[in-house]
């Protein structure tokens, strides 16, 4: 199955209703990825992740290079054999993760420079390796390289690495187009051992990365430059790393204002569970992010009146389901009791039974979403939500 992505319904908001088609499934947007940094959602195995319905994930393209290595994976038969998973998976570009390793790495226009933060092995992140390594892993979605910074970062570095980014997507599109599928050995020659690796997902595609970081005119140029070398989606990056929520969708909306209406928007890292809906009201399709799963292992569950804390000794004795409304497996079965007994005890049952409520919760989130999208109800949906949400528990 080719990459397709069609707008269904589209609310006065700007808020979409859509499908995307991937080789490994089709995919209802907006669509909320649970993040499995090293081909694993952590806690939850591939049947749970079946069971949730989840329809594409996100690996991280840094982890799986440094460990256990893209050629080895692609040997494999990429990554979906290798983790045994059949639905779809988009990989970052690795950039995020380099660009988080502050006093490991040094950026050029060729590319970055950086030492692992396993062994302090030194190596290159160029725009053309970062496809080299996602094209071995055979995701059904690619980001090209670009330059994140950090916030708040003044109007020329950012204007710099928005310019940087461009230049990297530059070249991106034309490895690109050069690559002629199926032509590009990846591993080959690299282990001499072993036959070289054919390209595990033919059909893989890749999207332009918009920056800018929260100056809406600088995101708006970036944008319209980043179009016009044509990519299947798009994503908004460089958000979600501190700045207020009123800025992040300021600079998001200015991005996808300048984006086609036809292809998917993906807003990288984002976001809380009541901020959401105001991404999705921004005209954003896809988010991935790892707080369902992390504040999970931290004992944070999301219910519909707000954030659980589950160490919380007022849930000692309690007999009630984490959230009554909730549908979910450990819902059904488990007290906030025993799921507390099993947290301060730091039983690994714990973190699977958190993790599962919370990615839960969320995909749930997104089905009500689109659900208020198709019958025109989103506005009325997303008032109540915020109102529900400030009533809050802890
Ligand atoms: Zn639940």
């Amino acid at each position: 199955m080719p990459f397709k992505f069609e707008v269904l319904k589209t609310d006065p908001s700007g808020a979409r209703l859509g499908r995307m088609t991937t080789p490994h499934g089709v995919i209802e947007t907006p669509a909320f990825m649970p993040v499995g940094t090293a081909g694993t959602v952590k806690g939850l195995t591939q049947q749970a992740l079946e069971q949730l319905g989840v329809g594409m994930l996100l690996a991280n393209t840094y982890h799986l290079y440094l460990r256990p290595g893209h050629e080895l994976i692609a040997r494999l038969g990429g990554l979906h054999r290798f983790m045994s998973w059949q639905g779809a998976i988009l990989t970052d570009s690795g950039g995020f993760q380099v660009f988080s390793l502050a006093d490991l790495r040094k950026v050029g226009d060729e590319g970055v420079h950086f030492r692992s933060h396993l062994d302090g092995s030194a190596h290159l992140l160029t725009p053309e390796k970062a496809i080299e390594v996602q094209r071995a892993l055979g995701s059904d979605i690619g980001m090209v390289l670009d330059e994140c910074i950090e916030y708040p970062a003044d109007r020329e570095r950012t204007r710099g690495a928005a310019a940087r980014t461009l230049d990297w997507a530059r070249r991106s599109r034309s490895l690109l187009d050069n690559i002629g599928l199926g032509s590009f050995d990846v591993g080959a020659g690299s282990d001499p051992g072993t036959e070289s690796a054919k390209i595990c997902n033919p059909e893989q595609v890749f999207f332009g990365i918009v920056q800018g970081g929260t100056f809406p005119d600088l995101r708006r140029e970036n944008a319209c430059r980043l179009v016009e070398l044509g990519f299947p989606g798009y994503a908004v990056g460089g958000l979600a790393v501190g700045e207020p929520h009123e800025l992040t969708c300021e600079a998001a909306t200015a991005a996808v204002e300048e984006l086609p209406g036809d292809k998917p928007r993906y807003l990288m890292g984002v976001g809380k569970p009541e901020q959401i809906v105001d991404f999705v009201r921004c005209g954003i399709d896809m988010m991935d992010c790892v707080l369902p799963t992390r504040n999970a292992r931290n004992g944070c569950l999301y219910t519909r009146q707000g954030p659980l804390h589950i160490k919380n000794a007022r849930y000692a004795g309690d007999s009630r389901p984490i959230d009554e409304t909730c549908g979910c497996m450990v819902c059904m079965r488990y007290s906030r009791a025993y799921l507390r007994h099993l947290f301060q005890a730091n039983e690994i049952l714990a973190a699977v039974l958190n993790t599962h409520h919370n990615v839960h919760f969320f995909l749930d989130l997104m089905r009500a979403i689109r659900e208020a999208i198709a019958f025109g109800s989103l506005s009325r949906f997303s008032s109540e939500l915020q109102a529900r949400l400030e009533t809050g528990q802890s």
